[in-house]
């Protein structure tokens, strides 16, 4: 370990380093599954499939996912989407009016949204011009106060994956958490953070059923880090901050696995389409590269196309307003149908 100066315990809140978890029906009386009587819970005992409390801790989706993405039990929080892991991560860490984080935009507008929420500052350090971090600028505008620096990778909106060297110095020189932030991993050929959890004790990372899986509506995220990260949002979460839906639904999909990964190659196949035949659009000035399920471009005027696509019925992301984004679009990319469409429309924009 080459992070010598990583001090897990100061960058826990003191109010959660001293707090006693909520115990819960379900956490007091684990089931080991012979039947039993449960009168513990104040729930209406007539069978409906979803009359109990769920299983506070997703056991039976975590147990697929420690074999699927080897890593051990306590190394993994489930949350009610990526949205929840990520609040969570400031309400154990980040004191109000006292912390900050840093975010690196143009990026994923939640980071900032959850810094306000808890009332802590965020210091914003741009991507360069190839859109990669500026790490020389990241680690001077950090200080002893500064707990999270937000890595989105691949990044949202400009879809690159960043450079590995980056990452890393960046993790071996902060002395608090590195978020890597992979919601799009499943679209990249690039390998997931998790394989190198062990390195680095300050590595947390978290993904996402929302894209890949095709599950944003049940909310599902996932995080995966040290034992000491998760058992600090464990005691913060709220028991059964994962319902039973979500966690049926969430594990016949990781049990098809094979079907992701067709979704996912088509989706790429579409991609690549997409992005060529963008190229050719007169008032297309740049199509950025991708290693997510969208594409970024940037246009002669972002507001006039994305009003004349409007008309056309096809909604997408006008992204003109973040830094270093003037002028861009974000196109999802959709099924093969939806694709034609919208290039035949654009074609005749
Ligand atoms: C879509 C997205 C998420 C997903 O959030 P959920 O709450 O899990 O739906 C997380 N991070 C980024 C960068 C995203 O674009």
């Amino acid at each position: 370990m080459n992070n010598l100066t990583f001090d897990f315990n100061n960058l826990v809140r003191e109010n959660v380093r001293s707090l006693t978890p909520y115990s819960s029906a379900r956490d007091e009386y684990v089931s080991d599954g012979s039947k039993m009587i449960f009168l513990d819970a104040n729930e209406n005992p007539f069978d409906n499939g979803v009359n109990r409390y769920p299983d506070p801790q997703q056991r039976s989706l975590k147990a697929v996912l420690v074999q699927q993405k080897e890593v051990l039990l306590n190394q993994i929080l489930l949350g009610n989407g990526s949205d929840e892991v990520l609040d969570l991560l400031f309400r154990a860490f980040c004191e109000p009016k006292v912390d900050n984080i840093i975010t690196l935009p143009p990026t994923y507008g939640m980071y900032k949204v959850l810094a306000n929420i808890n009332n802590v500052e965020e210091r914003q350090v741009f991507l360069d011009h190839t859109f990669e971090p500026d790490v020389s600028k990241i680690l001077e505008s950090t200080d002893g106060n500064t707990k999270i620096i937000f890595l989105c990778s691949p990044n949202n909106p400009t879809g690159n994956s960043f450079s590995e060297d980056r990452i890393v110095t960046i993790l071996e020189n902060f002395k608090g958490l590195v978020v890597i932030d992979e919601a799009y991993i499943d679209f990249s050929d690039k390998e997931s953070w998790i394989k190198r959890l062990d390195e680095f004790p300050n590595l947390i990372i978290t993904q996402t059923l929302s894209k890949a899986y095709g599950l944003a509506g049940i909310r599902l995220g996932l995080c995966y880090a040290s034992k000491e990260i998760i058992e600090i949002l464990n005691r913060i979460k709220p028991p059964y901050n994962v319902n039973e839906l979500t966690q049926k639904r969430a594990l016949t999909r990781v049990l098809n696995n094979d079907q992701v990964t067709k979704e996912v190659s088509d989706i790429l196949l579409e991609r690549n389409l997409l992005a060529a035949v963008l190229k050719d659009i007169p008032f297309v000035l740049k199509v950025y590269p991708s290693d997510a399920n969208f594409i970024l471009v940037k246009v002669d005027n972002a507001d006039l196309r994305y009003r004349e696509l409007l008309e056309k019925g096809i909604v997408i992301r006008n992204r003109g307003t973040q830094p270093l984004c003037e002028n861009t679009l974000r196109f999802t990319i959709g099924t093969k149908e939806e694709n034609k469409v919208l290039i035949e429309t654009l074609k005749k924009l």
